[in-house]
């Protein structure tokens, strides 16, 4: 095991059932995360990217076991979290805690800003009332919210401010690692870049770890070290931003690379635009899961799973080619 590992995943999956007729008979499943392995250091942050549909939520759902895992493993530090019951789970719990999309919907409206904050408090660290607002006042200024707001309900809030409430609770604890699913895809881009800013922030002074899950590769490359790119349930390409961004090697990687604006008007680039749409992750294409949309496909990937493997020591991909 990497010594400054925080999180460890090794072969994680998690199915759906598919189910019909009166009797609910399983007739099939979803295969929304099907052999996911990745490291998380400390201090750093992992980039967990594809587009919708492909497992990238339902991984850091599993991970913090808000869903069942169907198998694998998912270690926090030395602790082993992957079967644990919910009273043996809540220690760590504490140290894992998660940031939502959609920051008006994971707030609950009939709240104040005050108690959504120390609700974490009450349930884990029976701190005294006096104790609590203090603890709760701390969160508000560190995220950029005003004490005199703490008495607000939700809707009082614009988008960036709910989400910065959403960074207050999942703080409260003083977690070791956050899972950040698509934490500003709901916000205006001006909005976005302050509260990436935040969270960058937050990781140096706090040394946070994060699972970063978004569709926005201009993001992600603004805020990770490392980027995992997921495709159907698997992760097809992993490696330090700069592997990534400069040296891509999965075809797939290359498509959603292309389809990034370039900041300079002059620059152009040619963009590759995928053909067909992600195929049903109930019925999956034989061989390469990627081989009915990918420009390079042969027979062999008609055929044949491609192995993740090492291209450097940081750098691995799945495909033939490569
Ligand atoms: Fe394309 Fe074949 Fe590589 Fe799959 S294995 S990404 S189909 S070249």
């Amino acid at each position: 095991m990497n010594s400054t590992a925080v999180i460890r995943v090794k072969d994680l999956k998690k199915y759906f059932p598919v189910r019909k007729g009166v009797f609910g008979r399983t007739v099939g499943h979803v295969h929304a995360v099907d052999g996911v392995s990745f490291d998380i250091n400390e201090v750093e942050t992992l980039g967990l990217v594809g587009e919708s549909g492909c497992g990238k939520s339902t991984v850091g759902r599993t991970l913090i076991r808000l869903l069942e895992p169907t198998s694998g493993s998912i270690y926090l530090g030395n602790d082993e979290l992957t079967h644990l019951h919910s009273k043996d789970l809540r220690p760590h719990r504490k140290k894992m805690q998660m940031i939502f999309q959609d920051p008006f919907a994971s707030l609950d409206p009939r709240m104040t800003a005050r108690d959504i904050v120390g609700e974490l408090l009450d349930v884990h660290d029976g701190l005294t009332r006096k104790e609590k607002d203090r603890r709760v006042a701390e969160l508000f200024e560190r995220v950029g919210l005003r004490s005199n707001q703490m008495d607000n309900y939700p809707h009082e809030f614009s988008g960036g401010q709910r989400q910065r409430l959403g960074i207050a609770r999942a703080l409260s604890l003083r977690p070791q690692v956050i899972i950040c699913d698509e934490p500003v895809s709901a916000l205006d881009v001006s909005i976005q870049a302050q509260v990436v800013n935040l969270l960058a922030e937050l990781q140096a002074e706090l040394g946070l770890s994060y699972l970063f899950i978004s569709h926005d590769l201009a993001v992600v490359k603004h805020i990770s070290h490392r980027v995992a790119i997921m495709y159907l349930g698997r992760i097809v390409e992993i490696g330090t931003r700069r592997d990534l961004f400069e040296n891509p090697q999965h075809p797939y990687t290359e498509s959603l690379l292309s389809a990034v604006p370039i900041p300079d008007p002059k620059a152009r680039r040619k963009v590759r635009v995928l053909q067909g749409d992600v195929p049903s992750p109930i019925n999956r294409p034989k061989g390469c899961h990627f081989h009915t949309r990918c420009p390079y496909a042969t027979d062999r990937c008609e055929r044949e799973d491609p192995v993740m493997h090492d291209i450097t020591s940081s750098h691995a991909v799945a495909c033939h080619l490569r």
